[in-house]
């Protein structure tokens, strides 16, 4: 009687369905007393047909559902605002259902869609260089979270996402458990049937994310953003991996291609007079040369409060040249969706002016 009172007296909280990967669902699921199958049911339900309620549902017996309500909750992030680029890209703030803003961007090209994400309101890096950083940490991403900023951007473009990139805000092996739950719901036939190759995780250089990612079953693609291979201009524009010095990086990264046979990408904003020097480019190509990695030159992209300047494009060319050299691969990324910031290392949490 009086646990009954007590129930009937206190409003139970009811848990973020988002919080569940896979395994949790089934776990959910068992706890109401359902078979193993349901869980499949309920996750193409949140993540491929995007049903905005459990009472939506319909193929899910009643009480299964009121289970479900009286237990869980099931908000979509909603859409603040989306900015369409002249390129095509459009770039969205989504508020979550604290009222946090997170923001991701729909990048189409011919009958691809690449959709980047966020892995974390904000990050607690502190890279000089980008405006999530310069924003400071508010708090990791459930699970669904991240899934329904790609799906609900795929909608929006009416095609399915081709790619998935963990580029937007946020440091993903930082919010490790979560992505790769987020990830494998990406890549499931319940979720969004997107190839594991094509799902990236692009990460600052935490090393025990990398090392824990180098012996996951999928075929995953990493990308490390580098940014400078000379240890003290790294430590000083990259102050959230101070603790783990580039000979780690590297030796882990080595590992990592030996492990998986996968070829990691090496992400190098450029920043003219920072770490463009012939020092900087040296000490790149002796970290890039003699295994499995291939170099993206990113012209930096300017971010508020700084006033980083691109190298001009014969400096772009000296380096590419110098990795030629060592037989390193390399490209130039071509960004996109720059006149609505919302290139890479430009993402925060707050609305933007339009743009006209
Ligand atoms: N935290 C992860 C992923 C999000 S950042 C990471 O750091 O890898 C996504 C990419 O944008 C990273 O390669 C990051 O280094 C890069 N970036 C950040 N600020 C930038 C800027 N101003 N110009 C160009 N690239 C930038
Ligand atoms: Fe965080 Fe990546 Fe930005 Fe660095 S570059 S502050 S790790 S989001």
């Amino acid at each position: 009687m009086a646990s009954r009172r007590h129930r009937a007296d206190v409003a139970p909280t009811r848990i973020d369905i988002a919080a569940y990967d896979a395994a949790g669902l089934a776990g959910v699921l068992a706890d109401l007393g359902q078979p193993a199958y349901r869980t499949k049911q309920v996750a193409s339900w949140l993540y491929s047909r995007l049903a905005p309620a459990f009472d939506e549902m319909t193929d899910l017996p009643t009480a299964l559902r009121s289970g479900l309500n009286e237990r869980y909750s099931l908000q979509h992030p909603s859409l603040d605002q989306m900015q369409p680029s002249k390129d095509g890209t459009r770039k969205y703030l989504w508020r979550l259902p604290d009222g946090v803003m997170v923001e991701s961007v729909g990048i189409p090209a011919g009958d691809r869609l690449t959709v980047c994400y966020s892995t974390q309101a904000g990050c607690a890096m502190g890279c000089t260089f980008c405006a999530t950083g310069r924003g400071g940490f508010v708090r990791d991403l459930l699970v669904g979270e991240m899934v329904w900023q790609v799906a609900l951007v795929a909608k929006d473009f009416g095609v399915r996402a081709s790619n998935a990139v963990a580029m937007g805000q946020g440091e993903p092996l930082q919010n490790y458990d979560a992505t790769l739950g987020a990830l494998r719901l990406m890549n499931a036939r319940e979720g969004m049937e997107i190839g594991a190759r094509h799902l990236t995780i692009s990460t600052c250089g935490v090393i025990p994310g990398i090392e824990r990612l180098a012996r996951e079953p999928e075929q995953f693609t990493l990308a490390v953003s580098l940014h400078s291979a000379v240890q003290s201009t790294r430590n000083r524009i990259m102050p959230g991996v101070r603790r783990w010095p580039l000979p780690l990086l590297r030796d882990t990264l080595v590992d990592y291609t030996q492990r998986t046979s996968r070829r990691p990408t090496l992400e190098f904003a450029l920043i003219a007079g920072e770490n463009d020097t012939q020092a900087e480019i040296t000490a790149l190509v002796a970290f890039a040369r003699g295994w499995m990695c291939h170099v993206n030159l990113i012209p930096v992209n300017p971010v508020e409060g700084t006033d980083m300047a691109r190298p001009d494009a014969s400096r772009m060319a000296a380096v590419t040249a110098a990795l030629a050299a060592a037989g390193v691969e390399s490209s130039i990324r071509v960004e996109r969706g720059t006149d609505i910031d919302a290139a890479c290392g430009q993402l925060t949490q707050h609305h933007r002016r339009t743009v006209g």
